[in-house]
């Protein structure tokens, strides 16, 4: 048996500083994009965490936000649009030993990978997933995205739009993942805070990070959503689905943005349950996609 194969109980550590998970590539985002602080977080997270960098895998769509993983050392994959999740799928059952954190935009995410969301969010795929929510698409110059604001003029609403935004966390707790977190891409410390947690989650983990695009996007500026953002109030049961919901509810009726832990829970990942089922179908020991794959052959 491939110790590689083994299902993840721990992340790989090692002792880093921040800068040194920063890849040599110049970040090539836009001025006064929010991106740099979705990855000053990022980094600062798996300093802190310590991640091995050889044990790391960073995975992504196609949009402004999904050229993250060129700027951080770890292996990679720049996939197709909204892809990112099933490829990051197939990494995690390939080599479950592995941390897998996904980086993508809204429209990448809840649009052209929408059908994506609920599934990994439903099987508690032990992955992180970190959508960079800039409420528009940036890579193709400003149409209206699944979060846009319906008032958002945009080159594809030029007055304004007729739909309501999609809301990334009702949807994730709706769907079952069970780590989900909130905060303004500026506010470095509990964007870095939230993506530490999260991988350090046995689960599947959500983490949207509101991120200005000032090039696009003239509604939803850096100063917005930090006025915008308020934590989840002292007391929030985040072992509480309904809490979590309430909670999220209550501060859209009042225009303001939940930012914090807003639910984490326990329930067994997609690879514990299917270790469970290698044993009890094959009576082998360990988990190994390859024996399950044997055991699927007719
Ligand atoms: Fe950032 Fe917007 Fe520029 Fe893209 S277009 S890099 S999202 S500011
Ligand atoms: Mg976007």
């Amino acid at each position: 048996m491939n110790a590689h194969l083994q299902p993840q109980t721990h992340l790989h550590r090692v002792e880093l500083k921040s800068k040194d998970y920063k890849n040599e590539t110049t970040s090539f985002w836009c001025a006064g994009c929010g991106h740099y602080g979705v990855l000053t977080g990022l980094l600062r997270a798996l300093s802190e965490i310590g991640v091995d960098p050889n044990y790391l895998v960073s995975v992504s769509g196609i949009g402004c936000s999904s050229r993250l993983p060129y700027f951080v050392n770890s292996y990679k994959m720049h996939t197709l649009h909204g892809r990112a999740g099933p490829v990051a799928t197939g990494v995690h059952l390939a080599r479950p030993d592995l941390a897998v954190v996904i980086t993508g935009g809204d429209g990448d995410g809840f649009s052209i990978g929408g059908g994506h969301m609920p599934h990994m969010a439903r099987k508690n795929i032990n992955m992180t997933y970190i959508l960079m929510d800039n409420h528009v698409y940036g890579l193709t110059k400003g149409q209206c995205s699944p979060t846009s604001r319906t008032e958002m003029k945009t080159s594809t609403t030029p007055y304004g739009g007729v739909e309501i935004p999609l809301d990334p966390i009702l949807y994730m707790l709706t769907y079952g993942a069970t780590y989900v977190g909130q905060a303004f891409a500026g506010n470095v410390k509990l964007a870095s805070q939230l993506i530490k947690d999260g991988m350090e989650h046995k689960g599947f983990a959500f983490i949207n990070l509101l991120s200005q695009c000032p090039s696009f996007n003239e509604i939803d500026t850096a100063h917005a959503f930090k006025d915008a953002c308020e934590q989840v109030p002292d007391g929030h049961d985040t072992s509480d689905l309904n809490a979590a919901m309430c909670a999220v509810n209550a501060a859209k009726q009042v225009g303001r943005i939940p930012t914090g832990l807003i639910y984490k829970t326990e329930r067994p990942t997609l690879d514990q349950r299917m270790a469970e089922l290698v044993k009890h179908v094959g009576g082998h020991k360990d988990y190994d996609l390859r024996k399950i794959i044997d055991l699927a052959r007719p």
